[in-house]
């Protein structure tokens, strides 16, 4: 029996293609970033670059 691959998608944050994490708006997050986004703090130039992309997932989601 061939073990079937999980489906890959793109992680918008980090642009990764993974099997794991969350969903938002349809859009995908990778564990990594998720991870990441949670520990970051709100000065941190990783969380301004998470804001910055969530925006955009915010207003694509808005404009359906
Ligand atoms: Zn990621």
């Amino acid at each position: 029996m061939e073990s079937k691959p999980q489906a890959l998608s793109a992680c918008i944050i980090c642009h990764a293609e993974r099997a794991q994490g969350i969903r938002i708006c349809g859009q995908f997050i990778c564990l990594d970033c998720e991870r990441d986004i949670v520990h970051s703090d709100v000065n941190d130039a990783y969380y301004q670059h998470y804001v910055k992309e969530m925006k955009r997932i915010w207003l694509s989601a808005l404009s359906m």
